[in-house]
Formats: C-alpha cells, sequence, structure tokens
C-alpha cells in the first residue's frame, strides 16, 4: 500500500483526543494512532467513542489502536486486561489495527482473546528496546512472523550511534512492506524518514514537539516542509549532510528547497556521525555498500573534512587538488558506477563571497593587503583561495604557532592576535568563531583597528549581522556577510551533486528564514 504517515493522539482525555484526532486529519495524517495509554481514565466505552470519533472525520481513516504496557514505553499504568479490553473494544468499533507487545501477546489468553476478535482486523506486535539495538532484529522478526503469520511486526529500538540504523534497514528491505521499523533518538532521525522510501508498514509522527510519544519522533510539519515527505518513493536519491552536531545545519532546509524548486525526485538528510574517523569509515562503508539506499552525495561538515579526504582517498576515489591542498573534503559525489569523487567548494565559496562583495574579479585580488584571522578550516580554505589569486596574505591566530605553520605552507605572513592593532589590510576576514551564536558580544577584531575604506569580511554567519560587521558599518568600511559563503559553497555542492546550478537567492532566503526561527 505504500508507506503511510501516522500521527499518534496523546492526549490525556477524550476532549482533548477528539481535538487532536482533527488537526491530525487536517495536517495530512494518513493513519491515526489512538495511544489511548495516555488518557487519564481509560475506559473500553472511551476507546470505542474515539474511534467513531476519527470515522465520523473520515470514514476510510485507518486507525490503530495502542494501549501500551509502562514497561514498554506506555504512558498510564494499566492491567493488562484492560488494556486487552481496550483494543478489542478498538476493534469492535471499527479500528483496521491494533497494536500490542509481542512478549504480552504470548501469555495466557491474550492471544486467544485478540484473534477471535480481530474482525478483519490486523494485528501490529511489538517489540521495543529503549537501550540499544535488538541482538538479532531478524530473527525476531522472523519469530514474529512465524508465530502470528497476519501480524504486522514493529521493531522499534535505540541507535545509539548512526551505524545502529543499518540493522533496521536491512530487515526492511527484506521485509517487503509487512513490517514496522524505526530507531528513537537523534541518531535514528534518519530511520523514520527512509522508511518511507524502504517500504515500511507506516512511520510515525507528532503533532508538534509536546505530544511526540517516543524521542526523536519528528512532527508532521517536520516531515512534510522540511524531508519532502510527499515526494519520497523508492527511486529518490538521497544526499545528506554528514557532521556532528548536525541538528540545527542549515544545509537540509536550503538544499531540500533547490531540490523543491527544481522538481527533483531527491531529499537530503542530516547524519550524525558521531565519533572519529573509524566511526566515519564505518558510516560510509554502510553507505556505499547498500547502493539501494541510494545515497549519491554528502557535504561534510565539522569534524569530519580530514576524514572525508582520507576515506576517499583510501577507496580509490578521485580527490581535486585542491582540496588535498587545503586538507579537507567537504563535498563527496557518489558516481553512477559508486565511485567517490571529494572536492571542496569552501575555497570557491569564499572568494566569490570577497569578490562579489568587492564588485570585482578574481585578478582584482592581486597584491591586495589581507589580514586573515584564524587558522582552523574555514582559514585553510579562505588563505588558500587568495594565495592562489595573489594577495598578500598575513594570518593572525591566538595560538601563533597554529598560523606560522598554515603561513609557512601558503607562503604568508603570521603574527598573534596582539599584533592586529597595527594592521594595514584592506580586506580584514574573521575565521573564528568569535561572535558566533550565542556569543554574540564577541568579535575577532576591535572596533578601533577598523577604518573607512577597507573591507571586513565575517565568515560567521549566525548571526547574518556579527558584532564585528556592526563596527565595519559604524567605521564606514564595507562589510560582507557569512552567509554569503554559506551560500556559495552550498550553490558548489549542488551542482556536483546534481549537474545544475543552485538558485542562490532561493538558498539566501532560506537560511535567512532558519536563522531567523532558531
Ligand atoms: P576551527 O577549525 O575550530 O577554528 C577555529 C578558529 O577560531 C581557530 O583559529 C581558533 O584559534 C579561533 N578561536 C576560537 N575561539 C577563540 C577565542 N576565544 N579567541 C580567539 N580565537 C579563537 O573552526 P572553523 O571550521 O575554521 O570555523 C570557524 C568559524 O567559521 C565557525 O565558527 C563558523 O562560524 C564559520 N564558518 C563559516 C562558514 C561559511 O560558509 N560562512 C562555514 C564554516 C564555518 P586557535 O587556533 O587558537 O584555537
Amino acid at each position: 500500500m505504500g508507506t503511510k504517515l501516522a500521527v499518534p493522539i496523546s492526549a490525556k482525555g477524550v476532549g482533548g483526543a477528539k481535538r487532536q484526532i482533527e488537526f491530525a486529519i487536517s495536517a495530512g495524517a494518513e493513519v491515526i494512532e489512538l495511544r489511548v495509554d495516555y488518557l487519564e481514565k481509560l475506559t473500553a466505552e472511551s476507546v470505542g467513542e474515539l474511534v467513531g470519533d476519527v470515522k465520523s472525520f473520515r470514514r476510510d481513516m485507518p486507525v490503530i489502536v495502542t494501549c501500551r504496557d509502562k514497561r514498554q514505553g506506555g504512558e498510564g499504568n494499566y492491567a493488562e486486561e484492560l488494556r486487552v479490553n481496550a483494543l478489542i473494544e478498538g476493534l469492535r468499533a471499527g479500528a483496521e489495527f491494533v497494536d500490542f507487545e509481542y512478549e504480552n501477546f504470548m501469555r495466557g489468553n491474550n492471544r486467544g482473546r485478540l484473534e477471535e476478535a480481530l474482525n478483519g482486523g490486523r494485528l501490529i506486535l511489538s517489540a521495543h528496546n529503549f537501550e540499544r539495538k535488538f541482538i538479532d532484529i531478524n530473527d525476531l522478526y522472523q519469530e514474529i512472523r512465524r508465530t502470528c503469520p497476519g501480524a504486522i511486526p514493529k521493531l522499534v529500538y535505540t541507535a545509539n550511534h548512526i551505524n545502529d540504523c543499518f540493522d533496521g534497514f536491512d530487515l526492511l528491505r527484506r521485509a517487503d512492506g509487512e513490517a514496522i521499523v524505526f530507531c528513537m533518538g537523534e541518531a535514528g532521525l534518519i530511520s523514520r524518514v527512509l522508511a518511507i522510501k524502504l517500504g515500511g508498514f507506516v512511520t510515525f509522527a507528532s503533532l508538534d514537539e509536546e505530544s511526540s510519544t517516543a524521542p526523536g519522533q519528528l512532527t508532521i510539519k517536520e516531515f512534510k516542509d522540511l524531508y519532502r515527505y510527499d515526494c519520497i518513493g523508492s527511486d529518490t536519491e538521497v544526499f545528506g549532510v554528514i557532521g556532528e552536531p548536525v541538528v540545527h545545519s542549515m544545509s537540509t532546509a536550503i538544499h531540500n528547497a533547490c531540490f523543491v524548486e527544481k522538481g527533483m525526485n531527491s531529499l537530503y538528510l542530516p547524519l550524525l556521525v558521531q565519533g572519529g574517523k573509524q566511526d566515519f569509515e564505518e558510516f560510509m562503508d554502510n553507505v556505499v555498500s547498500r547502493g539501494w539506499l541510494g545515497f549519491r552525495g554528502f557535504s561534510v561538515t565539522i569534524p569530519h573534512k580530514h576524514n572525508a579526504l582520507e576515506y576517499v582517498k583510501a577507496r580509490g576515489g578521485l580527490v581535486e587538488s585542491l582540496a588535498k591542498r587545503i586538507g579537507a573534503v567537504n563535498t563527496i559525489v557518489v558516481g553512477d558506477d559508486g565511485r567517490l569523487a571529494g572536492y571542496n567548494t569552501d575555497y570557491a565559496g569564499a572568494l566569490d563571497a570577497i569578490c562579489g562583495g568587492l564588485g570585482i574579479e578574481r585578478d582584482g585580488l592581486k597584491n591586495m593587503r589581507v589580514a586573515v584571522v584564524g587558522a582552523g578550516g574555514v582559514s585553510r580554505a579562505v588563505v588558500a583561495g587568495l594565495a592562489d589569486a595573489g594577495a598578500e596574505v598575513k594570518i593572525y591566530n591566538r595560538t601563533v604557532k597554529k598560523a606560522e605553520r598554515q603561513a609557512g605552507e601558503f607562503g604568508c605572513e603570521f603574527a598573534g592576535l596582539d599584533k592586529l592593532v597595527d594592521v594595514r589590510a584592506e580586506l580584514v576576514i574573521n575565521c573564528t568563531s568569535l561572535g558566533m551564536y550565542p556569543e554574540t558580544d564577541a568579535s575577532a577584531v576591535a572596533r578601533e583597528y577598523i577604518r573607512e575604506g577597507m573591507t571586513v569580511f565575517d565568515t560567521v554567519y549566525n548571526p547574518p549581522e556579527t558584532l564585528l560587521l556592526r563596527y565595519a558599518k559604524e567605521a564606514g568600511a564595507r562589510a560582507i556577510d557569512g552567509i554569503s559563503m554559506f551560500v556559495n559553497q552550498a550553490a558548489g555542492q549542488f551542482k556536483h551533486f546534481t549537474g545544475e546550478q543552485a538558485d542562490k537567492e532561493l538558498m539566501r532566503k532560506t537560511v535567512c528564514e532558519c536563522l531567523a526561527n532558531k
């Protein structure tokens, strides 16, 4: 039937539940799950009333009745007999599905009572592991299918790392639509979205954050507006940003907005890869070895840009020479034949932001005196670009040794931050994290060092107008914000991913909306 979007109703009273039902259906729910264990005064009659309410609203809206055991994540602590009665009443009132815990199903006369009441309805038999992944999820799935061939197994577990999700993907792929499988927690987010691509029976979304019934559950709005629920199919191509943290990454919003604008059957996900090189490699091996997942490209951010470079090299992929020189890959493309290619779009993103802000071509940077403050990852890409363009670069950094090393590599001068006092540059660039949200009252360069006629470029983009840029405007200097670089590097990635030009105005607008909602 294709994966359906199920919305749990988790109100404490019947009146509240009815309001939630109405809201869920109007927001686009395709299945209503009545989590009647959330009711403070559970009676079998109230369950029948709620099923009737859904059906009077939309006769063809499928209903799942769930009255979860407290030990498996239930809300109220109801006796087993009442819980079974609630499900039986739900079936009598016309619910298509009832969800019961597999381990309880096998106890006493629960199985007999539920099977007798089915009357054309179907059982969902569930198992949860709130601590970690199942020892053998496939065995558990087979056991449930053997025991009760008509039932839909629902296997839900906590992913402690994104790499835990792949057991679930392998099972979903084999289950042929007859399974509900996903992972809880932030590391499991992708499993809720990819369940659609892999044909899970349903995936769950909450009405809003307050009515969420499981850790990591997305809201219906996030599913529809951000994660392209209505377009995902088995042939959807998948992209994503690998990093830690990524949950608030704006890359997800801007790439998905461009896919929508171009009418592409593509999806972009935040890919939280915690840990170091080994975890990164394991994640990449997991996706690359499962071509059927449809991953075609990755943005890579802190802390994995160097790991990405090493990985693509080690797997015999192509790494552009620029990325090698910078020592960082921020874009990986998976070719049709599975071959990898690594690029760095920060370099061009920064250069284009500078040239666009100054209204010059790249050769206009020749012999320009530039002060780059900071000697981290972004600084490397900026300095490499400026050095190539023939600018006279001096790197200022808190840790002078790092500035010295970087200056040696790119043929520039270096100094400590205390030497900014006599900065003589035409262009000053902040590549430190100073001024970034939430510490917005910090500036890498003091107000008195900025003079009229200078240009100041701040790579920090949250907030769009940093304290440093306010100083620049007050001093009569030209200001270039970090959003321009962010958009340029993302547009470069989009081109590598799709071969098409991104709409940069749309990207900028999306970034500004994301920042305004933070
Ligand atoms: P990074 O590799 O961790 O480097 C951080 C830099 O900031 C280092 O030079 C560090 O100095 C300096 N720094 C940090 N705290 C400081 C402090 N309290 N006082 C003085 N210096 C300090 O980070 P990155 O990847 O280069 O990112 C830097 C910033 O660039 C980010 O915070 C982000 O806002 C911005 N960014 C912009 C874009 C864009 O597209 N516009 C993309 C990515 C990042 P030490 O070497 O002494 O530690």
